[in-house]
Formats: C-alpha cells, sequence, structure tokens
C-alpha cells in the first residue's frame, strides 16, 4: 500500500484557496528558504522536534491514499458550501512521489473536491503536466526574478521556477502567484516592477497576486529541531506593501496582501 509523510492536517483554513479547506502539509521540500516558518516540513522523513514544552514530539506521520481521503472527505458539507476543497501543500508536493499524489488528487476530483495545489516550482515540469488535469488552482511561489538572489537565499537557482510557471500558463492553469516580500530584499518598486516586466514579456496569465510580507512567527522550531535559525529578516512597513500593492494594481492584477 502507497504512503506518504504528512506533518500537518489543517481543517477549516481560509488562506490557502477559496473558500472553506482542508490542508494537507506534505513532509520533504527539495529546496532551503531561510525565511522558511516550517522548517519541520523541509526533510522528507519523519524527525523529532521539541514541543512547546520541552517535550520530543515526532513530526511527521504516514498516511495510506485511503485514510487521507477520509480527512479530506470529512469536511465535504463545507466545502461544497463555501467554494472550498483540499489544497496540497508541504514542504513541497510536486516534489513527492507521484504515484501517491496523483492518485489521490484523481480521487479528491472523483469525488468532486476540488484540489489546488501550493508550490515553489522546483520540482520536474513532468510532475506539473500529471497533475494538470486533476489540480483546480495552483498557489505558484515566485520569489526573485533574479537567478543568482534566489540561489542566495534558497539554496537553488531558480530555472524550474520560471519554466514550470510558463508551462502551467501555457496550459492555461488558473494560477495565483504568492510573493514572499522581505524589508531591505524585495519589498521595493524595483523587486515589483522586475517581476511585473517578466510576467508581461513571458505572457504569463495569473489570476491574482498575493503579496505575503515576512514574519518570524516559525523561528523558535529551528531551536527546538536543534538546527540554527539563520534568519536576519525584517517584517516590510505597511505603507511600502500598500505602495506594492498599487504598483501590482497599477498593472491591472487584483491583489490580496497576507494568505
Ligand atoms: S518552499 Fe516553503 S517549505 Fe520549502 S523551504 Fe521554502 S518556505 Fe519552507
Amino acid at each position: 500500500m502507497k504512503k506518504t509523510t504528512i506533518f500537518n492536517i489543517q481543517k477549516f483554513s481560509t488562506h490557502d484557496g477559496p473558500g472553506i479547506r482542508t490542508t494537507i502539509f506534505f513532509k520533504g521540500c527539495p529546496i532551503r528558504c531561510e525565511w522558511c516558518h516550517n522548517p519541520e516540513s523541509q526533510v522528507f522523513a519523519p524527525e523529532i522536534m521539541l514541543n512547546k514544552y520541552g517535550k520530543e514530539e515526532l513530526i511527521g506521520k504516514e498516511y495510506s491514499i485511503r485514510e487521507l481521503v477520509k480527512k479530506i472527505q470529512a469536511d465535504q458539507i463545507f466545502y461544497d458550501q463555501s467554494g472550498g476543497g483540499v489544497t496540497f501543500s508541504g514542504g513541497e508536493v510536486m516534489a513527492q512521489n507521484m504515484d501517491y499524489v496523483l492518485p489521490l488528487a484523481k480521487e479528491c476530483q472523483r469525488l468532486g473536491i476540488t484540489v489546488a495545489i501550493d508550490t515553489c516550482g522546483v520540482a520536474p515540469t513532468e510532475n506539473y503536466r500529471q497533475i494538470l488535469p486533476y489540480a483546480d488552482l495552483f498557489l505558484y511561489d515566485l520569489k526573485f526574478i533574479d537567478s543568482h538572489t534566489h540561489q542566495l537565499y534558497t539554496g537553488a537557482n531558480n530555472q524550474l521556477v520560471l519554466d514550470n510557471l510558463r508551462f502551467l500558463s501555457a496550459q492555461q492553469a488558473e494560477i495565483n502567484l504568492r510573493l514572499i516580500l522581505l524589508d531591505e530584499i524585495n519589498a521595493d518598486e524595483v523587486a515589483a516592477n522586475r517581476i511585473i516586466d517578466w510576467l508581461a514579456e513571458e505572457e504569463i496569465h495569473v489570476n491574482e497576486i498575493s503579496l505575503l510580507p515576512y514574519h518570524n512567527f516559525g523561528r523558535d522550531k529551528y531551536e527546538r529541531l536543534k538546527r540554527i535559525c539563520t534568519q536576519n529578516f525584517s517584517k516590510p512597513a505597511d505603507e511600502q506593501v500598500a505602495m506594492i500593492q498599487k504598483r501590482y494594481q497599477d498593472a491591472g492584477y487584483r491583489v490580496t496582501i497576507g494568505g
């Protein structure tokens, strides 16, 4: 029986796509964003983390497809009433075993549950091609247009991120872009203009842009995982975020803040 490791299942989520959703957090991510507030999502295997009371806790539990579908289906009435569904997040769902993810998505579709894919874009294009018929929406992270900067802060260049975004757009996928904003790094008009210009040049279709100002909520988790936290970022000022929002709106995008 195929199993995969999940580190969290969040019910009644309202930030990971439309309506009321269940968000499934797959464990394992191919990159290492310095600002990551879920460092327990990065390693693929289950691992020990101290809880808030200093006790060891195993993070990551294996689920069969059937077990996971049962969890997802339990709240179907709320999805139906609110226009919600399930969101596969992580970690990185598109870097998981597709022999698990595909039948899971297919089963959700068969049950009439819409599927959103929350992705950093660093996974084989073939995986996106395969999930496309079963995915209703992609929540797609675009961190930096400059590949060197992407490498510096995530440990990976952005070739696949840009390629997969071009691919999904060309396939007419529904895409909501998610943009992390880090003060003094990319929370400015220059970085916004670069993204706007690139999207226009590449003729990328996006439904909506979500601006995600950096927050430091997950910092204590690094210590609880016995890892060193190298985060040295600040949250951009509200006026700065409003200015960036306006820049994207002026370019014709619908923009939300947070999520
Ligand atoms: S892509 Fe997401 S889960 Fe992976 S390291 Fe970056 S922030 Fe963390």
